[in-house]
């Protein structure tokens, strides 16, 4: 009886605003994320406070002119990334060929990753969203981005023809227009940036990349590391830790810090890959030099990074 009872109150709500109302918008939006109406009907009132919370992604610093934009409020760190489904939609129609990774790349960072595809080919959204950008940006060139329900936003770069503009409202598996080479790129190829309030975040500390499509967890703490490419290699994928629990976040910030004994065959620029760890930060930590001479049995402090 209860239920019958939202279930008629929920239907008065949707018929009583039926015109432009925000209110039958918000209701709406609400309904969209739950998989049906029985699962919005038996949702606790504080699931269904989340989830509008979650969903009013138009509501903070919604800018269509501007890739970038300066956010009121910040990311802080660590911070936790939720995904709705273990899956996302492959951005491209056939394999992902990754060419370059997020991390530093010809002595700058290189911000997302790279994916080898022919000029043409379309491109897709891989998350339920809003674009918030369909433009050209200088470097990136034909330019879509699009911000998700989880506050997440994806860039497509490089694209030579737009399938979308700005505000509107894409599914997953959405057309957003065709791959190329526009603005500053070496040959075609689709130029993938994942940002969380502005903040970069290495895309595959996120989302696998194989054929399967699946994201890493449902839900992940993000700590900086992922979020400077300066600790990673454009080259190499890095070792990944997901931290996907508060236990797991709890017990990675209370390990204590890594010592590194340099062995024979060392050099900084090896053990500063081995370890995730920039050599500008390893000489900062343990007060050397990038041309010391490393003696085999020296212990290094290996910082690390939240
Ligand atoms: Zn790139």
């Amino acid at each position: 009886m209860k239920s019958l009872f939202n279930l008629l109150f929920l239907g008065s709500v949707l018929t009583g605003f039926a015109q432009n109302s925000p209110e039958l918008k918000e209701a709406d939006k609400i309904l969209a994320l739950f998989e049906n109406i029985e699962q919005f009907e038996n949702a606790s009132s504080d699931e269904v406070t989340e989830h509008s919370s979650v969903y009013g992604i138009t509501s903070e610093n919604w800018d269509t002119e501007n890739v970038k934009i300066d956010y009121d409020t910040k990311a802080s760190f660590p911070l936790q990334i939720a995904f709705k489904d273990s899956n996302y939609v492959s951005p491209i129609g056939r394999d992902k060929v990754i060419t370059s990774r997020f991390g530093w790349r010809w002595g700058r960072a290189h911000r997302g990753i790279d994916i080898d595809l022919v000029t043409g080919d379309s491109l897709y959204a891989m998350f339920d969203g809003i674009v918030r950008f369909a433009n050209y940006s200088s470097g990136h060139g034909r330019t879509v981005v699009v911000r998700h329900y989880n506050g997440v936003e994806t860039l497509y770069a490089h694209l030579s023809s737009y399938g979308v503009q700005a505000n509107d409202t894409v599914r997953a598996g959405d057309f957003l227009g065709k791959g190329g080479r526009s603005g500053n790129a070496r040959g075609s190829h689709l130029h993938l940036e994942m940002t969380y309030k502005g903040v970069h975040i290495n895309p595959e500390y996120l989302l696998k990349f194989d054929e399967n499509n699946d994201v890493n967890a449902s839900e992940l703490w993000v700590t900086k590391k992922w979020t400077r490419p300066e600790l990673h290699s454009s080259r190499r994928q890095s070792k990944l830790e997901l931290l996907t629990t508060e236990e797991e976040l709890e017990a990675y910030l209370e390990r204590p810090t890594e010592v590194y004994i340099v062995r024979k065959g060392d050099t900084l620029s090896r053990i500063s890959a081995k370890n995730n760890v920039s050599i500008t930060a390893l000489c900062k930590t343990n007060h050397i030099r990038k041309n010391s001479t490393l003696r085999i049995g020296q212990k290094l402090v290996i910082e690390k990074t939240l």
